[in-house]
Formats: C-alpha cells, sequence, structure tokens
C-alpha cells in the first residue's frame, strides 16, 4: 500500500493505471474511519482492480462555527485499517496541496443542495461538490462509493456526475450500524455516555415510523410528525429537521415511497439518519 499526499503523483498515477485499463475504485472519506467507511472499501476491493482511499478533512463543506478544527484525526488507525482492507493508495492531501492560493472555482449546485442539510449549513454541499470533483479528477475512478447514510451527499454528488457528464459510476452503500442502531459517524466520538445513549433515538423513531406504514400509515408527512415527536420526547435531542421527501428530487413527499430524513443534535453533536419507507407490496 502506498500513501501519497502530493495530487500531482497521484493523478500521474492514476492515469496510467487507468490508461493501462485497470478499473479504479474510489473511497473518498474525511478519516476517523469505522465500519461505515470499510464498508465501502471492501465494496470496491471486490468490484474494482485498483482501489485509493482519500482521507481529506475538506475545509470549504464546514461551516465557520462547525467542528472543522475538532474533527477526529486518526490518520495512523486508518492506514493500518485501509492496510488490512487490500487498499492500494491511500491519498492523503492536504488542504494548501488542494487549495492553492488563488483557488477560486466552485462547483454551483441546483435545488437538490437547498433542502434538509442545504438548509442547515449553507454552502456545504458546494464544498462537497467541488472537491469531490477535484479528487475524481485527480483519482480518474471508474467508480465512487458513497454511503446512503449522507443521503443527500450521494444524490447531489450523483447529479454532479451526470450534469457534467463524469465518466464514472456512483455506487451508493447500506447504511452500517451499531448493534443499538446508531449509524456510524465519526462524530460518534464526541458523545458522552448519556448522550450515546439518548443518541439512539434517531434510529428508533424511524424504526417506528416503518412499523406505523407497515400498520397502514402511508402519508409521509404524519410519519414524519410521529418522528420528531418522538425526537422531541427525549431531553437530550433537539430536533434540526424531520422530513419526508421524495427519494430522487428531494422535495416535500405527498405520497410513499418517501425518505424520512432527520438531524438532530444530542447535546451539541450534529447527528444525521434516514430511512427510506415504501408502501407494502399490495400483489
Ligand atoms: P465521511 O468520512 O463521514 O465523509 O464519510 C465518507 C463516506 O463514508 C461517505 O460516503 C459516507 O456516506 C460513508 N459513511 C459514513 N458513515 C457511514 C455508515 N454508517 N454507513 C455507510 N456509509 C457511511
Amino acid at each position: 500500500m502506498r500513501t501519497i499526499h502530493n495530487p500531482r503523483e497521484l493523478q500521474e498515477l492514476a492515469l496510467s493505471v487507468r490508461g493501462s485499463g485497470t478499473s479504479i475504485g474510489l473511497v473518498p472519506t474525511m478519516g476517523a474511519l469505522h465500519e461505515g467507511h470499510l464498508s465501502l472499501i471492501r465494496r470496491a476491493r471486490q468490484s474494482d482492480e485498483f482501489v485509493i482511499v482519500s482521507i481529506f478533512v475538506n475545509p470549504t463543506q464546514f461551516g465557520p462555527n462547525e467542528d472543522l478544527d475538532r474533527y477526529p484525526r486518526t490518520l495512523e488507525r486508518d492506514l493500518d485499517a485501509c492496510r488490512e482492507c487490500g487498499v492500494d493508495v491511500v491519498f492523503v492531501p492536504s488542504a494548501a496541496d488542494l487549495y492553492p492560493e488563488g483557488f477560486q472555482t466552485y462547483v454551483e449546485v441546483g435545488p437538490l443542495a437547498s433542502r434538509l442539510c442545504g438548509a442547515s449549513r449553507p454552502g456545504h454541499f458546494r464544498g462537497v461538490a467541488t472537491i469531490c470533483l477535484k479528487l475524481f479528477n485527480l483519482c480518474q475512478p471508474n467508480r465512487a462509493y458513497f454511503g446512503l447514510k449522507d443521503y443527500q451527499q450521494y444524490r447531489v454528488v450523483e447529479r454532479m456526475a451526470r450534469d457534467f457528464d463524469l465518466p464514472l459510476e456512483i455506487v451508493p452503500m447500506p447504511i452500517v450500524r451499531e448493534p443499538d442502531g446508531l449509524a456510524m459517524s465519526s462524530r460518534n466520538s464526541y458523545l458522552s455516555p448519556e448522550e450515546r445513549a439518548a443518541a439512539t433515538v434517531l434510529f428508533r423513531s424511524l424504526e417506528d415510523a416503518a412499523r406505523a406504514c407497515e400498520a397502514g400509515e402511508r402519508d409521509p408527512q404524519t410519519l414524519a410528525a410521529r418522528v420528531r415527536r418522538s425526537i422531541e420526547a427525549d431531553p437530550l435531542a433537539r430536533v434540526d429537521y424531520v422530513e419526508a421527501v421524495d427519494p430522487l428530487t428531494l422535495e416535500p413527499a405527498a405520497s410513499l415511497p418517501a425518505l424520512i430524513a432527520v438531524a438532530v443534535f444530542v447535546g451539541n453533536t450534529r447527528l444525521i439518519d434516514n430511512r427510506l419507507l415504501e408502501a407494502p407490496d399490495s400483489s
């Protein structure tokens, strides 16, 4: 396994790998790797001959009062995990490498990016789309793997790939959870023991909505209201948003299928989760 810091060196290598007809799989991450990330890496290892993992805490997707400075950084452990998964190259650029003086060109994202996390975190998806486009140009992947925990991110990046005719496939991957249902996240390490226990309210309320849906409740907005009520009942949780949206457009859903997407502060830590609700097959 090679660790590469320099973007030009990485791009030269990627161009020659792809030029030789070898397929490249890319897993973009911000590090502090957990089983969620590793599931993407293992899938890339199955589907692609050459696997690149990028580790970069991207400053342009953080707002001024967010956790850029204290975001967990565990590079040595991450490199061990990548080695164990059979990764070929770990790309670890610096912010100065990717945003040198004079950098001024960003991807302008459309309405998909304006709702949900885009409304709570202005500029977030502009930063995400910009870094993903840069990583795609540097790593030359045939496939890039994204987790559905960050559902809106997946949709925004998939849309950008289509809109810009990028020659790669965006592959969505299921949410990996802790045994008690909490979606794995690097930010879970911020939680105190009490907050960690309360954090399962996201999963529990989404499961409860799924059960209500199975029992016959088909109105997405009623289901979302139910999720909101159960999260609001937890004294340690504060709702940022709970929405039932069309899974493709992310506009408010009037009928199933609908994605129930939640963002919740547990203490000072902002957690997200989602669940797709579909009408049970009536045939
Ligand atoms: P991050 O390091 O948080 O930027 O995440 C890097 C990639 O891993 C993104 O595509 C995430 O959606 C994905 N990811 C993070 N957590 C999970 C999880 N619990 N299950 C599946 N994918 C995840």
